[in-house]
């Protein structure tokens, strides 16, 4: 077997991107897509930045709904495929866009997946981005390799992986399988995110642990990994009516507890 010859064509394609972080968790629902368009938001307010996001998780997309634009079809031209403009400095790529109509289920290979995700990297016509946030699908699974493989051959490679737990158990567990395989597959870890922390009522302002972890959570998991803990997003009922509006919850509440703690991680990052 000869050098891939997709190798060159990524690496030209995805040339201008300054900075590229990878979204990851080990189990579903525990806030990846609802982080990385937080994420999004955040980086693309400051208007002197170019962002793009390429919502990889291929089985679940649902950044083309937080981020508005469910009902948009992608662009194709000779030179490739166009981005969905969610604002001027904010472009999103997502497989939805693609199906003909969001019900559609994708079941799919391996095989067809991957090659779908070397499409994504090589055809896309970002132009120069400041920032490509990339979602993933949850667990470790074999997309997660072929990211790995042709982005860490890129200028500049993966800066790094933001991780996403909750503080229950069952989701600690899988986050500490998604840590060692971050380590095995030489992917650069920028620190571990707990969602979900807790609920500060809104009447009271008294907070509850809804979901309590018996081992400490993700502060105690990060110490253990020796990998930088980002912090707590408490639960907020509006984050997700603010997702399924496909409106910027940061913008909306911007007196919550969750949007401090957001900003805060990404100023971080
Ligand atoms: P994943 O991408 O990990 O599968 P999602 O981002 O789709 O998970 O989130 C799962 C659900 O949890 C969504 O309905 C989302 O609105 C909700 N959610 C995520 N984070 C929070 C939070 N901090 N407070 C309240 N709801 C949240």
């Amino acid at each position: 077997k000869g050098p891939d010859p997709d190798i060159p064509l990524i690496q030209d394609n995805l040339s201008q991107i300054q900075h590229k972080v990878l979204v990851l968790s080990g189990k579903g629902g525990v806030g990846k897509s609802t982080f990385t368009s937080m994420l999004s938001w955040a980086l693309a307010s400051d208007e002197a930045l170019e962002v793009g996001v390429m919502d990889l998780d291929i089985c679940g997309p649902s950044l083309p709904k937080m981020l508005g634009t469910e009902n948009e079809i992608i662009h194709q031209s000779n030179s490739g495929w166009s981005p969905v403009y969610v604002d001027d400095n904010l472009g999103l790529i997502s497989i939805q866009f693609m199906l003909p109509d969001s019900d559609a289920a994708i079941i799919w290979r391996g095989s067809k997946k991957n090659s779908l995700i070397k499409n994504f990297l090589k055809d896309v016509n970002w132009g120069p981005l400041d920032y490509l946030v990339i979602d993933t699908p949850p667990g470790t699974t074999d997309e997660h390799l072929t990211i790995n493989n042709y982005l860490s051959k890129t200028n500049g490679g993966i800066d790094g992986a933001v991780l996403i737990t909750t503080p229950q158990e069952v989701s600690l567990l899988d986050v500490r399988k998604e840590l060692n395989f971050c380590l095995k597959a030489g992917i650069k870890i920028l620190g571990l995110i707990e969602n979900m922390s807790g609920f500060v009522c809104p009447n009271c302002k008294g907070e509850s642990k809804i979901f309590k972890p018996t081992t400490g959570g993700g502060k105690a998991l990060a110490k253990e990994f020796g990998i930088k803990f980002l912090g707590s997003i408490p639960l907020d009922p509006r984050i997700g009516k603010a997702c399924d509006q496909g409106q910027s919850f940061l913008d909306m509440y911007e007196d919550s507890p969750a949007t401090d703690a957001i900003l805060d991680i990404v100023n971080q990052l």
